[in-house]
């Protein structure tokens, strides 16, 4: 398990964890991440079952386990939280920051000591010690209830499964170049984002933000200008494409 500093301010620091050559094939990488400030650290999407170990080592070396109070899951899908039985364990003080809409599906991965703090459909926002975060709202991209971390002051959005890409496992960790991105960026979009009613709306909210680096928990990081084409990319894709490939199906069959 690979772990690189994103972004270091004066009161925090942005670690990425991922690009793991250890973790068992057809198991999708996935990007973890921890903000680290002061005496607090906030783990994000902290990752499947299988990678606790790794991950649990790896983290442990940026933070230790009374500094890790908060843990913050995107959505309900195994590989961003399968491994919560696990941190119930090592991190019994933790609070896990959810959407509400999922607290009885996420429960099924084990929580006996983790407090369940629900967020509101409209998010809200994580106080460290005096250093604040966003949940931002990304509802139905992809889950129906679903939220990205925005720091103002590191100007990082973590977007979960939005900007995602699916990469080798020794791929760079930024974006280079956008073009040639595109390509292991729109398949997964148009798949597995459902609705192009929540995309637009999730763009207009995101635009508004002062972003220098968005981090998906799929594939690479955007920085800079990257940023703007790839919400420009987004705004123009079609999503929610199954449903015209299951009706074009049936119109061949016929
Ligand atoms: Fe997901």
């Amino acid at each position: 398990m690979k772990a690189t500093e994103i972004v270091k301010t004066k009161n925090s620091q942005w670690l990425m964890f991922g690009r793991d050559v250890d973790k068992p094939e057809k198991i999708i990488d996935t990007n973890q991440y921890m903000l680290v400030c002061g005496e607090r650290a906030l783990l994000m999407d902290p990752g499947g079952i299988e990678l606790f170990a790794p991950m649990l080592a790896s983290v442990l070396r940026y933070a230790s386990v009374e500094h890790i109070t908060d843990i913050f899951a995107s959505h309900q899908d195994p590989d961003i939280i399968s491994s919560l039985g696990l941190w119930d364990q090592a991190l019994p003080e933790a609070v896990l920051h959810s959407p509400w809409l999922w607290e009885g599906f996420i429960r099924h991965f084990g929580m006996k000591n983790i407090r369940y703090a629900p967020i509101a459909d409209e998010g809200g926002k994580i106080d460290l010690a005096g250093y604040t975060v966003e949940m931002i709202p990304a509802h139905y991209l992809h889950s129906s209830g679903n939220f990205h971390i925005y720091d103002p002051q590191a100007k990082v959005l973590m977007s979960g499964d939005i900007g995602a890409a699916l990469e080798d496992v020794d791929a760079p960790l930024f974006v280079d170049d956008f073009e040639a991105h595109i390509p292991k960026m729109k398949g997964f979009h148009q798949r597995w984002m459902p609705s192009n009613e929540a995309k637009l709306d999730w763009i207009n909210r995101v635009r508004k933000l002062d972003i220098e680096y968005m981090a998906p928990q799929h594939g690479r990081i955007f920085t800079g200008d990257n940023i703007k084409k790839f919400l420009d990319w987004f705004e123009q894709l079609p999503v929610g494409t199954a449903i015209g490939r299951t009706a074009q199906a049936r119109q061949e069959k016929k």
